[in-house]
């Protein structure tokens, strides 16, 4: 193992960690899996959480205060904010595109629709998918925008709103550039120091990755019992796949253009937290890996990645989106072909871009914010249940790609944002690949 990169190491736990799954599977043994395997996932998982919140608030406070100019501020976001919007609406078109084109919806057998509806239709998973989608809609139409601004910080940052914590990072920067360098510097030097501190931190909670890999794939795996079902669902889920992985291929084309880098060096440098993102189906938890690859490996200065990889973690998902426009037509092919207008695409264009940007990055959000998809164009309230437990069981493997494009998405925004700015160097702190990481 000793000269194997990081990247190599993780691959190898996602695979053993798959076949050891499935072994449990053979056995009927899942529950030794819950027991003893599992839980080093979730320690996994903490501890990246563990470090999100402090991270964004350092790194965007730090790179706020060392724009030096406030109109700095405005040209970044209004550029950051543009590239998103502009990307998640081509992955939404991509995802139409592809869709109405193949039709994986279409003439579903009725044995095979009952199969599901009886299985998943009252299953908890969709029941409460439903329950958090209704919560999210009984709020005021302005309810998303009070809920950017924390009344407390402390609470903000114990229930890790992302947006309310980037709220206020934005705020204490901004003051800090307006009492000048000298007052600002004590402040400035301690969020500084605490980056670093983070992102060593970020260093030796990847030392345990591979490992951690493993138990969540296991995880994953002993949760699939429906063979049968799942292959029915394969033309959807391929759907989801070819539309991601072209948006990935979107992507390479814009680095390459834009910012001259090879596609490879940018996979090759990125890989540790896709695959984490991968693994673990939430852009927040692989937030401090994306930036620690973003800012140490791929040459962002902190000051754009500080604020565009948070905001984008929170904001941009373009898997989420393509995603959430190819369920919401394959669920309407199948139970409510009428519904399939010209209108009612646009409508989901429209939806798709706000709901991706109000879904949390956390597992399965996407599925909720779905629910107010289909809602948005008139889809019969009585077969909701129904069209969710049509894709319930291939949900998750689902989940684990578009969380990858949403996590790559942010990693190729925060280049290109970089570039525009003459942010990005060429030589990021000369670092080999993996040198950090050597065991
Ligand atoms: N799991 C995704 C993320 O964290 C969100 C989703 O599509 O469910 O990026």
């Amino acid at each position: 193992m000793k000269k194997l990169a990081l990247h190599w190491k993780i691959i190898i736990g996602m695979i053993l960690g798959i076949i050891f799954g499935f072994i449990m599977n053979s056995m009927s043994n899942q529950q030794f899996v819950t027991d003893w395997i599992a839980p080093f996932g979730k320690i996994f998982i903490n501890l990246l959480k563990l470090i999100a919140v402090p991270l964004i608030l350092a790194s965007l406070i730090k790179g706020i205060s060392d724009l030096k100019d406030i109109s700095k501020i405005k040209s970044m976001g209004l550029r950051t904010i543009a590239i998103y919007v502009g990307t998640t609406l081509i992955a939404i078109v991509i995802g139409l595109t592809i869709v109405n084109v193949v039709k994986p919806g279409a003439g579903m057998p009725e044995a095979t629709i009952e199969k599901i509806k009886l299985k998943y239709e009252n299953d908890a998973g969709v029941t409460d998918k439903l329950e958090k989608a209704s919560a999210q809609q009984n709020a005021g139409p302005l309810q998303a925008l009070v809920d950017i601004f924390p009344s407390n910080i402390f609470k903000a940052m114990g229930e890790a709103k992302m947006l309310q914590v980037i709220c206020f990072a934005l705020f204490v920067g901004i003051s800090l550039l307006l009492i000048g360098e000298k007052k600002a510097k004590p402040m400035v030097d301690i969020f500084d120091s605490l980056n670093e501190v983070i992102m060593k931190m970020v260093d030796l909670i990847m030392l345990f990755a591979p490992y951690a890999v493993f138990a969540l794939m296991a995880n994953v795996i002993i949760a699939f019992d429906d063979t049968e079902i799942l292959l029915k669902l394969v033309q959807y889920a391929l759907c989801v796949v070819v539309g991601l992985v072209l948006m990935i291929g979107f992507y390479l084309l814009l680095i390459t253009l834009v910012t001259k880098k090879s596609p490879l060096w940018f996979l090759k440098n990125m890989s540790p937290a896709q695959l984490l993102a991968f693994s673990t189906s939430s852009s927040a938890a692989t937030l401090p890996v994306t930036m620690e690859r973003v800012e140490e490996h791929i040459g962002v200065d902190k000051e754009v990645s500080g604020f565009v990889l948070p905001v984008g973690a929170t904001v941009n998902m373009d898997g989420t989106s393509l995603y959430q426009g190819i369920a919401a037509v394959f669920i309407m092919q199948v139970i409510w072909p009428e519904g399939l207008t010209f209108t009612n695409q646009v409508v989901i264009v429209l939806t798709a871009l706000l709901a991706s940007i109000g879904s949390a990055a956390v597992p399965s959000a996407g599925m909720v914010m779905l629910v107010i998809v289909l809602e948005s164009v008139g889809f019969p309230a009585e077969l909701l249940p129904i069209g969710l437990a049509l894709i319930f069981a291939v949900d998750r493997p689902l989940d684990m790609c578009r969380t990858v494009v949403n996590v790559t998405g942010d990693a190729t925004v925060s280049m290109i944002v970089a570039k525009s700015l003459g942010k990005l160097h060429d030589n990021p702190k000369a670092k080999e690949w993996d040198d950090n990481y050597e065991t």
